[in-house]
């Protein structure tokens, strides 16, 4: 079951943003616009362009959105309160992407906001398999969550190979940064349950550097994922010992104006 379960979610990860997935897009992309005419007059390198930021954006909308929705389930089945914090953070990522939806004029994948449904079908496969997957126990859940926050890190950081909107960048290093927060802090949460969470997704050497630096503040991010045992394991928390739980009012003031 565990083997099938990563393979399911390393093929997503690579479906949806892997560059040589993307590298098709851009190749069926060019020849949809050769083969179709257009009223104005607009550069392909500009179309190839457009549709990579929506896709991304719809996506990542999503993705964001599927976080919250694990979290918040796992919150009602553990009542462990990191849980709560990190879906709390997980609504702000999804609002600040539909934010920058809205901005560009692209459609919100998200019609209803209902908990559990995706109009990706990649996605919803992929939240019911994590939900099955993590039911089962505490610790169960947090392996999913740290799963989940790999996946997200690895997603954002191949959008950022091709996304070249300063706007859309900024908060995509937002969201980088939230990640690397919660995945130090269910890494940490498994620690102090005498688990040790192993990358499934990212390098070995970028997931350790990652567990082992300190949580990083600063941006709409800031206090995401702390207070939620941050302070134990892997070497964190030099005089990190924050109370907090992760709601620090820092959200809302990240887009500059
Ligand atoms: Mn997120
Ligand atoms: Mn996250």
């Amino acid at each position: 079951m565990k083997k099938l379960f990563f393979i399911l979610v390393a093929a997503l990860a690579f479906a949806c943003n892997d560059t040589s997935a993307i590298d098709e897009l851009n190749v069926e992309n060019q020849s949809v616009v050769a083969n179709e005419p257009i009223g104005t007059v607009v550069s392909e390198d500009a179309i190839v362009e457009g549709e990579e930021l929506s896709t991304s954006l719809i996506f990542m909308r999503e993705e964001e959105k599927l976080a919250r929705d694990v979290y918040l389930t796992f919150y009602e089945l553990f009542e462990a309160e990191i849980f709560e914090n990190i879906a709390a953070s997980e609504q702000k990522h999804t609002d600040a992407i539909q934010q920058l939806i809205t901005l560009y004029g692209f459609t919100d994948p998200v019609t209803e906001d209902v908990r559990g449904v995706f109009q990706n079908k990649d996605l919803q496969e992929l939240y019911d398999l994590l939900i099955e997957q993590g039911s089962g126990s505490l610790v169960d859940a947090l392996e999913v969550g740290a799963l989940i926050e790999e996946v997200d890190i690895k997603d954002l950081n191949d959008a950022e190979v091709y996304i070249t909107d300063d706007e859309v960048l900024l908060v995509y290093n937002n969201l980088l940064k939230g990640s690397r927060n919660h995945l130090r802090a269910f890494a940490g949460q498994l620690e102090l349950l005498g688990e040790t969470y192993y990358a499934q997704i990212l390098d070995d050497e970028y997931f350790t550097d990652i567990v082992n630096s300190e949580m990083e503040t600063g941006g709409m991010m800031s206090g995401d994922g702390l207070g939620n045992g941050s302070q134990h394991g892997y070497g964190m928390g030099k005089g990190n010992n924050r109370e907090g739980d992760g709601s620090q009012p820092k959200d809302g003031s990240c887009n500059n104006g």
